[in-house]
């Protein structure tokens, strides 16, 4: 099978999607998984544009639907999250991909992760072991 080499994407230069061609992967040094981002060339304006194709593949299902479990991060409340990162909650036995993080006014860090079956749900992180506030009680909005 031939891999897709246009796409069509909002042109930063055009202002409108066009047709892009795939011009080349971006190769991270040290990176464990292939880059997500290649160059794209509008056919258009013939500007290169270098495009995470992890943000375009949304279906139906947001784009959860083919996360790779075995890249995901398994999720630990001890952990620290980045927006973006996809990971593994072993008990829900869900994955997910962190789309935003939060900061509560008890100091609590928290992420809000959409998960491919149960959707946006709040995770705490960045916890010491030695302190275990209760969830999602402890989340608390001002
Ligand atoms: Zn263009």
């Amino acid at each position: 099978m031939a891999k897709t080499k246009y796409i069509m994407y909002d042109c930063a230069y055009c202002h409108k999607p066009t047709k892009m061609e795939l011009v080349g992967e971006q190769q991270v040094e040290g990176a464990e998984t292939p880059s997500s981002k290649a160059w794209y060339r509008c056919t258009r304006c013939k500007h290169s544009t270098l495009i995470n194709r992890q943000t375009l593949t949304k279906g139906k299902n947001g784009d959860l639907a083919n996360i790779d479990r075995s890249s995901c991060i398994r999720y630990s409340k001890e952990q620290v999250f980045k927006v973006g990162q996809v990971i593994y909650h072993s008990e829900w036995d869900d994955v997910g991909r962190v789309i935003a993080k939060q900061k509560t006014s008890d100091g609590t860090q928290a992420i809000t992760v959409s998960f491919e079956k149960l959707g946006e749900r709040r995770l705490i992180e960045n916890v010491q072991a030695s302190f275990e506030p209760e969830f999602p009680q402890s989340i608390s909005t001002p």
